[in-house]
């Protein structure tokens, strides 16, 4: 119904598909009316357009007002490159992609070469332009094929691949004009926001993007984010080792002393908050168990920047120990450690405990500790594509889809009119009561097309139907290739083949996607072969060529006597769009040619969704072996069933899309102060903020707000920054130093805390911003990964929460929320934590060349034992000096 209020909506009124190709004709005329002008250019004169573009840009034109000349600009350097002159509906396509809009144009009317007027004008700006095609093999074939236009013209080119190297990648990037598969360019994306130092980025802005089969990227492969995952090299053995530790140390049944006296133990458990904490003789312990254990070399402190990962492993161990209880936090079932849900009692399969602590209770049970596979990083298709400046797309198919282009992507799709009126002729389906039925029909159909020279291209749902197809085609006799849409490179050499007479290609959806089929056979290849041959002299070249155009032109002849190329569909998709796909590789440029689809009830689609109705009328008909049913209604039927899996489909998209918008906000933001790290030439104001928003959280665990002192905490608040940061303070006396109030004491407690964090920086001021950069960005994508983790365990089992009556979306984005805040947190304090208790060493060769060297004092240092006297002849312990370097 809707659709007939529509159709007479558009008879009033036009449609604004009609509307908005009438504005582009208007330009489309100019454009025609300036080729002549344009035409009589000489080479050099065509090329210094370009350079003269960029200086009305620069002095302020816009791009619109330059499109008309720049897009004869680029016809003309065409027609002289390829001997191709852009059709008009080619130029309606350019404005439309320059537009920001998706062009729906028809296989075979050149999208390729249609792509070249915007991508020209748009690398006018010098911003970057991307060209995303689906494999590499489409994106190198077009970048080489286009390159020379766009060379002609003055503009660089580059092609991103997988194999490449970062470096590799960065050079093309840089080019004027980038090709790319959507894999490569998310992935580079990612790869970027990993990267520790802004010369290993590869990607600049995203500027503009054109992405070639936008339906198949946008659409069909929306439901799989891209995802970096990582396995973490095996550290099981580590685990193992660690595990002994927690039994050679001993447990103090109280936390050490007022004046901090911790001799009689080496640590001491939290139970409220979880955590244990070490004492100074445990530190001590430790670091000697773990140089005995090999963990750790002799002369190294544990407090060296690269062992701090070991404390936090020995914690772990400690906590799986003694805060971490079988059959009541967790339980063991074969071998594997099953957390269980503190409130409900349930098992929480598959769900693990962060930081490391999963592992180290899989230690502690003598099952095998998992290394885990963890997601580094992950973005939707949709996500990557929406960060583009300006978004377009292109496809032979996307009408069907226009509404989520519109609703997902804000991208308005227009149908661009085909070049030469269409002339294939698309048969109603076949539908037979049994695959043995259908199959024998398809097999007559081929047999038939045959003898009568007709190339076939037979469409496929999957390989394993690719393959009985091929294997009752061999019990015929009859020669033919199968594509899986495996070896791109290969298969687009098969497909160009596919229009030759008599040729039976058999191949799955995605398939030569991308390669035109020409009737009677392709002959670029044997003319540019030809080309190439140096040992030919020029006279037997041509003629060799003429041989061949004289041959292909019999062969084309005969192949549209046949009735052109036939397309025959073995099953239904359940998108529509994705058969109009396999249609649309016939009939291409006005060429004859047709289409069918052979159905059985037995087909997936007819059996779930459009099943019972026509079982009913088949048996009512009493159809005969081997007859099939033709016939309208049917084929409506079978529409009707296929547009409700693609609006299903099309719901799974978008609720997928929405759950993903939250972690996308978040990654944005994670991405831009990661980014804002990498370039800042000095963090100490970050760092200064930092430490004030985490010794400010600690302190008023101990010091509540507006109290008097005798709500005061001071020794454990004392105790506590000694353990968690090595922050010796003694701040009774701050106290008699400053104001009498909590902020006051506050404040001098920040004041001090940060000095103290100074004086260890400025020891070697100018490489310690390196240092700092390093243990920012390394916690950032430490807990960033972690609550990756987190938030897919909470998507797969937020839809639970349906049962309590709660909108599972907006649970999952409160929940979401904060996770994150609370990460931030850890973040933060993890930074100050780590920067704290690192030890600066004087020098060492092995070592990260950001400290600086002097051997003598380093030696000296390195042996000395934390309770012995300092080096340094202060007469101070080393720990209260040099060592703790406070
Ligand atoms: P699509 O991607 O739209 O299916 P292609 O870009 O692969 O089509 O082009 C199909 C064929 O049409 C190519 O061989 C190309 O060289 C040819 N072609 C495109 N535009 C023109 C033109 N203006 N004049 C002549 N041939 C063209
Ligand atoms: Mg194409």
């Amino acid at each position: 119904m809707f659709s007939n209020i529509f159709n007479l909506l558009k008879k009033i009124f036009g449609s604004r598909n009609d509307r908005l190709l009438k504005q582009y004709q208007v330009l489309v005329n100019i454009i025609n009316n300036i080729e002549y002008r344009i035409s009589e250019l000489s080479d050099s004169e065509l090329r210094s357009k370009t350079e003269k573009f960029r200086d009305d840009y620069a002095l302020g034109k816009s791009l619109d007002d330059l499109l008309p000349e720049a897009f004869a600009v680029v016809r003309e350097a065409s027609k002289r490159v390829y001997g191709m002159r852009h059709f008009d509906v080619q130029i309606l396509g350019g404005i439309a992609l320059h537009n920001g809009k998706i062009a729906e144009m028809r296989t075979g009317e050149g999208k390729t070469l249609t792509a070249t007027l915007p991508v020209y004008l748009n690398a006018i700006t010098g911003k970057g332009v991307h060209v995303v095609t689906v494999n590499d093999y489409l994106a190198r074939r077009d970048a080489e094929w286009m390159g020379k236009l766009y060379n002609f013209l003055g503009l660089s080119t580059g092609v991103i691949l997988s194999q490449q190297t970062s470096k590799e990648k960065k050079e093309a990037y840089l080019a004027d004009i980038t090709y790319g598969t959507n894999n490569e360019f998310g992935f580079d994306y990612l790869r970027d926001n990993m990267e520790y130092s802004l010369d290993n980025r590869r990607q600049r802005s995203l500027n503009y993007a054109i992405v070639d089969e936008v339906d198949s990227i946008l659409i069909d492969e929306a439901r799989t984010p891209l995802i970096i995952s990582g396995s973490f090299e095996d550290s099981s053995d580590l685990y193992i080792k660690i595990n002994e530790i927690p039994s050679l140390l001993m447990r103090m049944e109280n936390e050490p002393d007022q004046q901090g006296n911790e001799l009689n133990g080496d640590f001491w458990v939290d139970e409220k908050n979880q955590q244990v904490y070490l004492s100074e003789r445990g530190h001590e312990k430790i670091e000697d168990i773990l140089k005995k254990k090999g963990l750790l070399k002799q002369g190294v402190s544990l407090y060296d920047h690269n062992n701090v990962y070991l404390i936090n492993h020995v914690l772990s161990a400690l906590r799986a120990w003694n805060l971490f209880f079988r059959d009541r936090h967790y339980v063991v079932q074969g071998d594997e450690v099953i957390i269980v849900d503190e409130f409900t009692g349930r098992l929480m399969t598959g769900r693990r405990w962060s930081d490391g602590l999963h592992q180290a209770i899989e230690a502690k049970e003598g099952v095998s500790v998992q290394s885990e596979n963890q997601t580094l990083a992950s973005i939707t298709f949709q996500n990557y594509f929406r960060m583009y400046n300006k978004l377009s797309g292109m496809t032979g198919t996307a009408d069907t889809e226009a509404f989520e282009f519109q609703e997902i992507y804000n991208l308005e799709t227009i149908v661009i009119p085909t070049n030469k009126p269409m002339i294939r002729k698309d048969e109603n389906d076949h539908i037979y009561k049994t695959d043995k039925e259908k199959y024998e029909a398809i097999i007559n159909d081929i047999l038939d097309c045959y003898k009568r020279s007709q190339p076939v291209l037979v469409g496929t749902p999957n390989i394993e139907s690719s393959e009985y197809l091929s294997r009752l085609l061999k019990k015929q006799g009859l020669q033919h290739n199968v594509l899986n849409a495996k070896h791109h490179a290969d298969e687009a050499i098969i497909v160009a083949e596919a229009g030759k007479p008599g040729s039976i290609t058999i191949a799955t959806n995605m398939a030569g996607r991308g390669t035109d089929i020409v009737l009677g056979g392709n002959i670029d290849r044997l003319i540019s072969d030809i080309l190439k041959n140096v040992k030919l002299e020029d006279f037997k070249k041509n003629k060799a060529i003429s041989d061949i155009r004289e041959e292909w032109k019999s062969k084309n002849e005969l192949v549209k006597q046949s009735g052109g190329l036939r397309v025959i569909g073995t099953e239904r998709h359940e998108s529509r769009r994705i058969d109009n796909q396999l249609r649309g590789r016939s009939g291409r440029q006005g060429d004859p040619g047709s289409s069918c689809f052979y159905l059985s009830l037995d087909d997936q689609l007819m059996r779930i969704f459009a099943g019972d109705k026509l079982r009913y009328i088949i048996d009512h008909l009493k159809l005969p072996y081997g007859e099939a049913i033709k016939s309208g209604m049917v084929d409506r039927a079978i529409e009707s069933a296929q547009h409700k899996v693609e609006s299903r489909n099309f719901d799974i998209r978008k609720q997928l899309l929405e759950y993903d918008n939250i972690s996308n906000e978040q990654r944005n933001i994670i991405y831009s102060q990661r980014n804002e790290v990498l370039e800042s030439n000095s963090l100490i104001e970050f760092i200064d903020e930092m430490f004030k928003d985490v010794i400010s959280g600690i302190f008023r665990e101990y010091v509540p707000i507006n109290s008097v002192s005798d709500q005061w905490n001071i020794a454990d608040l004392q105790k506590r920054l000694e353990s968690e940061f090595q922050i010796s303070i003694n701040i009774l006396d701050l106290l008699s130093n400053s104001g009498s109030n909590d902020f006051d004491l506050l404040n001098s407690l920040n004041k001090k805390v940060f000095f103290i964090y100074s004086q260890k920086r400025n020891l070697i001021k100018e490489s310690y911003t390196g240092v700092e950069k390093l243990f920012l960005l390394q916690s950032i994508d430490y807990h960033w990964r972690e609550h990756l983790s987190m938030l897919e365990y909470l998507r797969q089992g937020i839809h639970l929460r349906g049962y309590a009556q709660k909108n599972p979306k907006q649970e999952y984005k409160r929940e979401a929320f904060e996770y994150f805040s609370v990460m931030l947190d850890k973040i933060r304090h993890d930074i100050v934590r780590n920067l704290m208790i690192i030890d600066i060493k004087l020098n060492n060769k092995s070592d990260n060349d950001v400290f600086a060297n002097n051997d003598d004092f380093n030696k000296k240092f390195s042996k000395t034992k934390r309770n012995e006297t300092c080096p340094c002849g202060s007469g101070k312990k080393y720990k209260h000096c040099h060592g703790a370097l406070n």
